[in-house]
């Protein structure tokens, strides 16, 4: 069928296409993979000066400690075990031998040997899930990722094309450059938070994107680096479950090299950890390893704290409340016709399977490439 006089349908070729790839987390680096290999022109913007987005791995001393995401699960997880597979990483089992304390109440105590605390079949990477970023990055075109990049208008022309206005973020300057499409792997809510479109997007769609959470935004996370692992001396796994905190759930964080470590996430809700600042709320974690695992927990050789309720490029303050399970993602996709045509949106809260997860972001991206190629 030939288009209406006037109206341009689109690039016909897979050579026409010019793709912007927005935000450079797993799901956007990802989506630069594949358009690389299938020969499709692309740039990729990143809103920080750092890429990985939520996947953020810190190094100490040959160490490498995840303040973001930790585990996959290559069972059934299989994007995430091929990639990592092919990108030639190592992995390891999350260590969980020993014994698992229940912590009851601020006296109470109860020790489960031979609870794994569920963590069988979470797989961890050497180097961190960082190192699956890093990987990735390494093989794209480095002149095609454009860090301290954010999207921050796009305008659809009246020639079907994308206009999208790139810079940074706090007033400084902007270019406007053309693209044939574009794939947005930022969080809806955060999408429909920030960036400005014209002509505008449905009041409908943008509260249906504002309403999705993201997952894990509002969380924060603590992580201690130790001499030795001295938890191992009681035959305990360093893992823990706490009814008191701030910790709530502790892991032992330790990895093939470096220093061993523990993590807990911290269980007091986004408010209340601005109220009682991160000072205060990092004495009561260590006061809390102590109970848990004794004084040498009270002598950590590093310690980390990453709230991400307080990241820009993550969170919003819908985020200060976490949903109570994992909510089920991928059903707000629809935009009207004429923008669908020309965006596609992809980043792990839109995966209809995986969503919210590592696992997620390949998805949605898998989707993403595969919808726009499939147009041609
Ligand atoms: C504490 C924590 C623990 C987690 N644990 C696990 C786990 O163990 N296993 C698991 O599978 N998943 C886990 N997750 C979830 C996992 O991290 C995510 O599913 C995954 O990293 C999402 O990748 P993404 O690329 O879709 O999104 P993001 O990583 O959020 O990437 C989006 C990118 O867009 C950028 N950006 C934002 N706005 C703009 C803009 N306007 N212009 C340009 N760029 C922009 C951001 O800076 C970011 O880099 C965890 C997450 C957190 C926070």
């Amino acid at each position: 069928m030939s288009a209406a006089p006037g109206v341009e349908t689109g690039p016909a070729k897979r050579s026409e296409l010019k793709v912007a790839v927005i935000g450079g987390g797993l799901g956007g680096l990802y989506a630069a993979k594949l358009l690389a290999q299938a020969g499709v022109a692309y740039q990729l913007f990143e809103a920080q000066a750092r890429l990985g987005g939520r996947v953020l791995t810190e190094p100490l001393a040959g160490g490498a400690y995840d303040l973001g995401p930790t585990w996959f699960w290559p069972a059934h997880q299989a994007r995430m075990r091929q990639l990592t597979g092919a990108l030639g990483l190592a992995s390891f089992a999350q260590p969980a031998r020993g014994a698992l304390i229940h912590e009851l109440s601020a006296t109470q105590r109860l020790r489960a040997d031979g609870d794994d605390g569920s963590m069988d079949g979470s797989m961890r990477l050497a180097g961190g899930i960082g190192a699956l970023v890093q990987a990735l990055a390494q093989r794209l075109d480095a002149q095609r990722l454009h860090s301290g990049q954010a999207l921050l208008r796009l305008e659809l022309l009246p020639t079907g094309g994308l206009m999208l206005e790139l810079g940074a973020a706090d007033g400084g300057s902007s270019s406007w450059q053309p693209f044939s499409h574009a794939i947005l792997t930022l969080p809806p809510r955060l999408l429909a938070a920030t960036v400005d479109f014209s002509p505008a997007l449905p009041a409908e769609l943008l509260a249906n994107w504002a309403a999705v959470p993201t997952w894990m935004a509002g969380q924060a996370k603590l992580l201690a680096v130790y001499e030795r692992p001295f938890w191992q001396d009681e035959q305990l796994s360093g893992a823990a479950r706490s009814r008191v905190g701030p910790l709530v759930e502790i892991h032992d964080a330790t990895g093939p090299q470096g220093p061993p470590a523990l993590f807990g996430f911290v269980g007091v809700d986004p408010r209340s950890r601005r109220e009682h600042g991160e000072q205060a709320l990092q004495q009561a974690a260590l006061a809390q390893l102590v109970r848990l695992f004794g004084p040498l927990a009270g002598q950590p050789k590093a310690l980390f704290f990453k709230d991400w309720a307080t990241d820009r490029w993550l969170a919003t303050e819908r985020d200060e409340t976490a949903p109570r399970q994992h909510p089920s993602y991928g059903s707000h996709r629809a935009l009207p016709a004429v923008w669908a045509q020309r965006l596609l949106l992809a980043g792990s809260e839109t995966a209809a399977v995986h969503g919210g997860y590592l696992e997620g972001a390949l998805e949605a991206s898998e989707a993403a490439v595969q919808r726009l190629l499939g147009a041609l």
